[in-house]
């Protein structure tokens, strides 16, 4: 939809393999094998108990928390934070929706964006 470039994300080996899941089209979270929660971005350390964490596939379905519109930039575009129907919230883009129609609460669903390397980066749509 946009002609804007995204940035390439920056891989740690916290992160590595969800990069590499992204590529085959998978949504993967990071859940505390101790208290059972989700977080976000990736951390092989529960962030609430310091217990150890696993990785899960899951939808990236989720509400609006908050959003805004970048207007300064050459091609503007919509950003925000979105609470997933599985815990955690994130911050991502998004795409396909009017900015007149963006709303705090507004069901939202993941939709990969294409970075400059190639690497799909998690954006939401509806
Ligand atoms: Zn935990």
């Amino acid at each position: 939809m946009s002609a804007r470039t995204i940035s390439a994300p920056i891989v740690t080996p916290e992160t590595e393999h969800f990069w590499q899941a992204a590529r085959t089209g998978k949504f993967l979270l990071r859940r505390c094998t101790a208290c059972q929660q989700t977080h976000w971005y990736p951390r092989a350390i529960c962030p609430f108990c310091l217990g150890d964490t696993v990785w899960e596939e899951h939808s990236g379905t989720g509400v609006i928390y908050s959003w805004t519109v970048m207007r300064r930039e050459a091609v503007p575009y919509a950003m925000g934070y979105v609470t997933l129907d599985d815990g955690p919230t994130m911050m991502a883009s998004f795409n396909g929706i009017d900015f007149d129609d963006l709303r705090i609460g507004m069901r939202v669903k993941l939709a990969w964006e294409i970075a400059a390397d190639g690497t799909p980066v998690p954006a939401f749509t509806v």
